[in-house]
């Protein structure tokens, strides 16, 4: 089994997590993975020095191609004034003191309230526990206004988000869940609409029928524009 540690590079102030695999290689080789993700392979013997400064080298490279990498990942370290992505927007995220972790859009800025504020792993940590409780709540939201898609015998989906970075969403009839992932919160509202919608329509058809298109359509006519549009904004 190879040996693989993760090693955080920040890059004109952007972090990456860059995962290190040891291997029976001749140099060092670094590429962005499915999930996009960097990721190093380098030869047994190199010191970790040397993979540390062969990702400085690579500084450039890194940062070129992951402007859509980093859509499916969340800051590790979050400071006043750093660039966040919600609703399709970078913004300027405020932080500020308070008793409870909590975070809000106020005039289009997010305001996380931390207990405190001068601690960046803990407000990354605290703005992920608190984008989760607004994706939520806006995911909800969404759903709530294409229910009528959905057989009244379901009634309201639940809905779970998690961070899933391979899918957008999936349905479940049985256990009556719509499972979102977090990072959509990332993108557009009109793109996040179309997911919840897709995964509506599901309660009708499991399938990716003509018929389930064709219910999907009807309800939304520029649902493949927007898929597109998802997709450029994820970069895949
Ligand atoms: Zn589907």
């Amino acid at each position: 089994m190879y040996n693989t540690q993760r090693v955080i590079q920040t890059v004109n102030g952007v972090s990456y997590e860059i995962a290190v695999t040891r291997k029976k290689v001749k140099r060092m080789t670094l590429r962005i993975d499915r999930q996009g993700k960097p990721c190093l392979s380098v030869p047994e013997h190199v010191t970790r020095e040397q993979i540390e400064d062969f990702l400085r080298s690579c500084s450039g490279w890194i940062a070129e191609h992951s402007g859509c990498r980093t859509f499916f990942s969340l800051p590790e370290r979050l400071r006043d004034a750093d660039e966040v992505m919600i609703l399709g927007e970078k913004r300027r995220i405020s932080i500020v003191r308070g008793a409870k972790a909590s975070l809000s859009l106020r005039d289009e800025i997010p305001v996380l309230s931390v207990r405190d504020p001068e601690d960046p792993a803990g407000a990354a940590a605290a703005y992920e526990k608190t984008l989760k409780e607004l994706a939520l709540d806006v995911f909800r939201k969404r759903l709530e206004l294409y229910a009528d898609v959905i057989p009244e015998r379901y009634g309201l989906p639940e809905i779970r988000v998690r961070k899933m970075t391979s899918r957008w969403g999936s349905a479940s009839r049985k256990t009556g869940e719509i499972h979102l992932s977090l990072y959509l919160i990332k993108a557009p509202l009109d793109c996040i609409d179309s997911v919840v919608l897709h995964e509506a329509v599901h309660f009708t058809y499991m399938d990716h029928s003509e018929k389930f298109y064709e219910k999907l359509l009807a309800r939304m006519p520029d649902y493949r524009q927007r898929s597109r549009k998802l997709k450029e904004y994820a970069g895949h």
